[in-house]
This record gives structure tokens, C-alpha cells and sequence, in this order.
């Protein structure tokens, strides 16, 4: 199943789940709509022919949901019987944490086997360096903003965008150094509003006429993205601000190969790991080797970010 926010590459991971089956002679179903479509029962056969030319697809054949009622205790328990009557073993869900906590308490419940793959744009699962979606949605962020450079550099503007990311600032700092922008503001960390204006000033100083600021959607600084740039207005009068909201964009498109391939590994993993007798893992990519974590650890643990990339933005804005 697909569960939470969709992501490019949850299809690439889909396929290859089920041609892994396949090859190994399981049967495989596909469960629609995350666990809405688990309580309902609303389940297909899925054979290696089913999921021809998905591979390059974005967001999941499947489809995806977030279900209030798998929450509850006679929700998951509907879930269960569907599963026995359907003669289903084990499950892989694709997903975020919502999803994994979902899943770990119905496995506590009922033993019933899991494996996680870590699906969603904003990476910020524990136990991967990559969640599936992650690399397509960075490119498409920095292609928006090269674009968006051309308007600011046309008509010597500064641009506040802002990119997804409620808690994770990895695609604004990483979109932020691959496009070069001023400044970058994300939620690990409050930088100070101070800092900014000073390096607008340095940068107006320096000869530069238009400017971008990559902004996370739930950055530090206490403002939105447009108080933002209402702020800079006041305090700098000499820019011309504007503001762009690249939104649900950044979630679709067909994946990156980076994304198709890492869904092709951890969709192997995840049925080798259930034929093995293992369950309540989570797979992962670490130093490019696929790993695995139990889902309880990856749910807490939590995700650091590389703060030297911040340093390397100020030293690339001199
Ligand atoms: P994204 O990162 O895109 O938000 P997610 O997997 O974290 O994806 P959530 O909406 O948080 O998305 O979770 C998906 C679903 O997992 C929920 O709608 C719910 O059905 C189930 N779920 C989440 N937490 C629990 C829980 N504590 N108990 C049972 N089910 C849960």
C-alpha cells in the first residue's frame, strides 16, 4: 500500500515489490487507499504484468489516503479480518511516519508482519540517507527557481520562494545551494532576520541587482513568506520584492532516475527481508548500501541535517 503524502517514485517502489513477488512465485495485492482501503477490503491481485509502464509515473496507481478510522481499535480490527480473509501474510507500506506508526501499532496488536519503505519529498525519516521522492522533488525545486532567477535577474528583483519542508529544511538548503540563493532559511535552525538584511546589503553592496531566498515552509523566523518580504520592504527599501509559492508542484512528476532506482532496491529489500522471516523493519539507503532499521527507531530518531551546506551557501554569496 501507499499511505500519507504522495511522492514520485512510490510507483517505482510498487512495481518493484510486486515483480519481486513475482519472481520469487508470492502471490502480491494491492491495497487502494493507504489503510482507508484496508479497512473497506478494497484490495487487487497484482501481477508482474500489472504494473507495466509505471516505472516513470509520479504520484501511485494505488492511491493514497489518510484514514481517521485506522486509528481506532475497531478500525485496525476490520483491517486484520480483511487481511486473513484475503489470505494475505505480510505488508509493505510506502509512506511516512504517520504511516509507520500506523503500522507498528498493528503489528503490536495483532503480529501481523510489516516492512516500511520510506516514502515522502521532505526526508526526514531516520535510518535513510534518501526517502523516495526526495531527489525528484529537490530538481523540480531547482528548476522553479532557475526560472524564477530569470525574472529576477530581468528586472533586478529579489525573490522570497518558498519551498515544502513543515519540519525538515532539506530541500530549501539543498535547492538553495544548487541555485544559488542569497540566503536560505529552514526550521532546524533561526538564523536571525538580522543576518539577512545584512546580506542583502552585502550583496546590493557588492553589484548584484536581483537576489532569491529559499525559504522553508516552516522556517524559524516567526514570519511567513510574504511577512517576509514585507519586512525586507521596510527595512530595504531599495529592493523590489516579490514572493512565489512553488506548492504542490514540488510532490509531483515523473521520478528522477536517482528515486527509480532507489524504489527498485528497497522494493527487493522489503519482500527478501519478509521471505527471511523478518518483520517491523524499516529498508533504507545508508553510504549507498541498503539497510534496514526497526520502524520503531526510525519513527524516533529524528533527522539531522548537514549544517555545513549552510556554509558553503555563505561562502558561495561573497
Ligand atoms: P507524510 O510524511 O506525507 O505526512 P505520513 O505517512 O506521515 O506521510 P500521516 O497522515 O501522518 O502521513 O499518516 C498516514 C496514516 O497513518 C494516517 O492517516 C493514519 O491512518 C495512520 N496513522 C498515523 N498515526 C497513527 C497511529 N498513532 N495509530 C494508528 N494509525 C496511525
Amino acid at each position: 500500500m501507499t499511505s500519507g503524502g504522495d511522492a514520485p517514485g512510490m510507483n517505482a517502489a510498487i512495481r518493484s515489490v510486486v515483480r519481486t513477488c513475482a519472481y520469487y512465485s508470492i502471490a502480491c495485492a494491492g491495497i487502494y487507499r493507504g489503510y482507508e482501503g484496508l479497512i473497506e477490503g478494497d484490495f487487487i491481485e497484482l501481477t508482474a504484468r500489472s504494473v507495466n509502464n509505471i516505472i516513470n509515473k509520479g504520484g501511485t496507481i494505488l492511491k493514497s489516503a489518510r484514514s481517521k478510522e485506522f486509528r481506532t481499535k475497531e478500525g485496525r480490527q476490520k483491517a486484520y479480518e480483511h487481511l486473513r480473509k484475503n489470505k494475505i501474510d505480510a505488508m509493505v507500506v510506502i509512506g511516512g511516519d504517520g504511516s509507520f506508526t500506523g503500522a507498528v501499532v498493528f503489528n503490536e496488536e495483532f503480529n501481523f508482519p510489516v516492512i516500511g519503505i520510506p516514502g515522502t519529498i521532505d526526508n526526514d525519516i531516520f535510518g535513510t540517507s534518501h526517502t523516495l521522492g526526495y531527489d525528484t522533488a529537490l530538481n523540480t525545486a531547482v528548476e522553479a527557481i532557475d526560472k524564477i532567477r530569470d525574472t529576477a535577474s530581468s528586472h533586478n528583483r529579489l525573490f522570497f520562494v518558498e519551498v515544502m519542508g513543515r519540519d525538515a529544511g532539506f530541500i530549501a538548503l539543498n535547492a538553495g545551494v544548487g541555485a544559488g540563493a542569497e540566503e536560505i532559511l529552514i526550521p532546524e535552525e533561526d538564523l536571525g532576520l538580522d543576518r539577512m538584511l545584512e546580506s542583502l546589503k552585502k550583496s546590493r553592496r557588492a553589484g548584484k541587482s536581483s537576489s532569491i531566498v529559499v525559504v522553508a515552509e516552516g522556517d524559524k523566523s516567526g514570519k511567513n513568506v510574504y511577512e517576509l518580504a514585507e519586512y525586507v520592504e521596510e527595512n530595504l527599501p531599495e529592493y523590489e520584492v516579490r514572493v512565489s509559492v512553488l506548492g504542490h508542484m514540488q510532490r509531483g512528476g515523473s521520478p528522477s532516475c536517482f528515486d527509480r532506482v532507489l524504489a527498485s532496491r528497497l522494493g527487493v529489500k522489503s519482500v527478501e527481508l519478509l521471505l527471511d522471516g523478518q518483520t517491523n523493519l524499516m529498508v533504507g539507503l545508508k553510504n549507498n548500501e541498503v539497510i534496514s532499521t526497526s520502524i520503531a527507531e526510525a519513527i524516533k530518531g529524528g533527522h539531522t541535517i548537514n549544517m555545513e551546506l549552510l556554509r558553503v551557501s555563505d561562502i558561495m554569496t561573497t
